[in-house]
């Protein structure tokens, strides 16, 4: 009776064991398919590694900030509102092929990666996700005579790029973009702090000042300037009878500013932008009796895609590919 006991006992142990130990080889041996993959892979199989399946994502749940609604929508369908809210009609069809092929990127890496909201994939808030906008609502913000070719360009630029994403190294890239990068484009470290991209490098473009984008000024009383500081530091001392009472201290490597000294206070050159409500990073000021005028190179963080850097080089013969593949650095682009 014993011995019966005991073979069961030794029965029950294999039983439990044999899958686990069949599940940890079949695990190894797909690590090693994987590795083998990846040594010899084409771009089609890189696109296989990504942990997401891209018919998963044929549908996406837009959530409209402004009334919190979720909208379930065709992916591309969703990105054609997002291609005419983030970029204007007037570009060249490469550039707004360009922009779609980035905002489909995005869009994918948001929902992959993000997870910003609770019941929706993407927001239709700019400065959270990406700006959307109804095709009804903008057509209606369209001259009546442009409504027809300016969304046929918007189509042709969804459709253009359908099924293709930007990767690096077989993985789907955080592709940033911005209005005007003022001539170059800056580090994703400056702005948010962390770690670097290999492929969000610091590139220059030219033709960017051709564009309204390009320069802007803020001018504010002492006082007014004295007062936005002291709303969100309350310890500053600022005596504007000192020597250098405002000093810009310290450039990022792209000549935005990292650094500005403002009283006894440091305040980094990111800050200062949200603080006065800069376009851009890239500023110079200067006292003026009362006044203090700040001068403004650019427009938005400066990271990855300028958008009239990118019409610039479809003006000067780029195609969208060519495009992209200036902004992002050693990347690829792929059919999913
Ligand atoms: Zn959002």
């Amino acid at each position: 009776m014993k011995k019966d006991i005991f073979l069961f006992i030794i029965f029950m142990i294999l039983i439990f064991l044999i899958p686990s130990v069949f599940s940890h080889s079949f695990l190894f041996s797909n690590a090693e398919v994987k590795k083998e993959n990846q040594i010899n892979s084409t771009e089609e199989e890189k696109v296989e590694e990504n942990p997401y399946d891209y018919s998963q994502h044929a549908t996406i749940k837009l959530l409209h900030k402004d009334n919190q609604s979720v909208e379930e929508l065709p992916l591309d369908t969703y990105l054609l509102g997002v291609v005419s809210a983030e970029m204007p009609a007037n570009f060249e069809q490469e550039a707004l092929n360009a922009q779609a092929l980035v905002a489909r990127t995005y869009t994918l890496y948001t929902i992959i990666n993000s997870h910003k909201h609770e019941n929706a994939d993407i927001c239709d808030d700019s400065s959270c996700c990406q700006a959307w906008i109804s095709k009804e609502n903008r057509l209606a913000k369209w001259e009546e005579s442009l409504r027809e070719e300016n969304w046929n360009k918007i189509e042709k630029a969804v459709n253009t790029t359908k099924g293709k994403v930007i990767t690096y190294e077989g993985k789907v890239i955080d592709a940033f973009f911005h209005s005007n990068s003022g001539g170059i484009t800056e580090t994703p470290a400056e702005v948010w702090g962390g770690t670097n991209y290999p492929y969000l490098q610091s590139v220059e473009t030219s033709g960017e000042d051709g564009y309204s984008q390009y320069s802007s000024e803020v001018t504010l009383s002492k006082e007014e300037f004295k007062n936005k500081i002291l709303e969100k530091h309350a310890d500053l001392i600022l005596d504007y009878n000192a020597e250098n009472p405002i000093e810009i201290t310290e450039y990022t490597d792209s000549n935005r500013v990292k650094t500005i000294k403002v009283g006894n206070l440091n305040i980094s050159g990111v800050e200062m932008r949200s603080i006065l409500g800069l376009k851009s990073t890239n500023f110079n000021f200067k006292i003026d009796g009362d006044n203090i005028i700040f001068s403004v190179i650019g427009y938005g963080h400066g990271v990855g895609m300028s958008q009239t850097g990118a019409d610039s080089l479809a003006k000067n013969g780029s195609n969208y590919e060519e495009i992209v593949k200036h902004f992002y650095t050693g990347v690829e682009i792929v059919n999913i």
